[in-house]
């Protein structure tokens, strides 16, 4: 198994994250906050089980790809020698009815179709695919990873695979012990090449710079309480620990998620930071690791 491509958290996922610790979001967002964090754990579940069987072939996590001006994502993707394996992993939980091709939870509520949403990733994937000159089986599987998931009248469909099914899934994959072909190893490239990492759906919710509460988010606890020494930040909630260029950098890191059309500019980090770094400190950062994206005034704005 080669791991083409790792897994990271969507777009979406980072800015609800980020808002999330840094305003009052409504409850309609904290609820598709929730349901990022819920996707992403089911999904490194599912990278954890196939990491455990390692079968033969190329995998791609987590890839956003663009077939005629549509956008489509998809959680894994295997690549073996003559076929492709599709996987989309819900971790719903709870009970759910399958009837006149809908999904219906127990409250009666109804849930976007996965089979449909596979179906329509296949069909881009093999166009997208067919462009790039290759002719492999799709083979889409959905995973529902959660053991706390039942599903009813359903009629046996290979699409579905079950957290009790997922080793037995997976154990049946073929595995070769010959070499993976060149073309596929060029496939998987080409694929990864046409990733759009920074696609921004249009669905963000509205946040303004100034609105957002300013300081250091802890990676591990999401908490803005913290403290500084010379070399160091604490998160005073859970204790961790990183240098204070770490904690810069990873707060710039996640400003330009947030505000990718904003110049970056050595007063404007500096309050994103909580104003406790001195602005030296930040412009020799912003100087070694974003010298292409300062502006000239900004690179030289003289310390007050
Ligand atoms: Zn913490």
């Amino acid at each position: 198994m080669i791991l083409l491509k790792d897994r990271t958290k969507s777009v979406t996922h980072r800015v609800l994250e980020s808002l999330n610790a840094r305003m009052n979001l409504p409850d309609e967002e904290k609820k598709k906050y929730e349901n990022q964090v819920k996707g992403f754990a089911g999904e490194k579940q599912f990278d954890f089980h196939m990491t455990q069987t390692h079968p033969f072939g190329i995998i791609l996590n987590d890839l956003v790809l663009t077939h005629r001006d549509t956008v489509f994502q998809i959680d894994s993707l295997l690549i073996t020698n003559d076929s492709v394996y599709l996987y989309e992993v819900k971790n719903y939980t709870g009970t759910y009815f399958f009837k006149e091709e809908s999904f219906f939870a127990e409250s009666g509520y109804k849930i976007l179709n996965p089979l449909r949403q596979i179906d329509r990733s296949a069909t881009y994937l093999h166009n997208v695919m067919l462009r790039l000159g290759y002719r492999l089986t799709i083979h889409s599987v959905i995973v529902f990873i959660n053991p706390d998931f039942q599903l009813y009248s359903l009629l046996p469909n290979k699409l579905f695979v079950f957290s009790n099914q997922l080793s037995k899934h997976l154990n049946n994959l073929p595995s070769q012990d010959i070499s993976l072909k060149h073309e596929q190893l060029e496939l998987a490239n080409k694929l990864k090449e046409f990733h759009n990492e920074n696609y921004r759906p249009d669905n963000l919710p509205i946040y303004i710079f100034d609105h957002l509460k300013k300081g250091i988010i802890c990676p591990i606890c999401f908490s803005i309480r913290y403290t500084t020494t010379r070399q160091n930040y604490f998160c005073t909630a859970c204790g961790y620990k990183e240098t204070n260029r770490q904690a810069i950098e990873r707060s710039i890191k996640e400003f330009k998620v947030l505000f990718p059309d904003l110049m970056l500019t050595t007063t404007r980090i500096y309050q994103w930071c909580g104003e406790i770094y001195s602005r030296q400190h930040i412009r020799i950062i912003l100087k070694k690791n974003y010298q292409s994206q300062l502006s000239r005034h900004m690179t030289y704005y003289s310390e007050k």
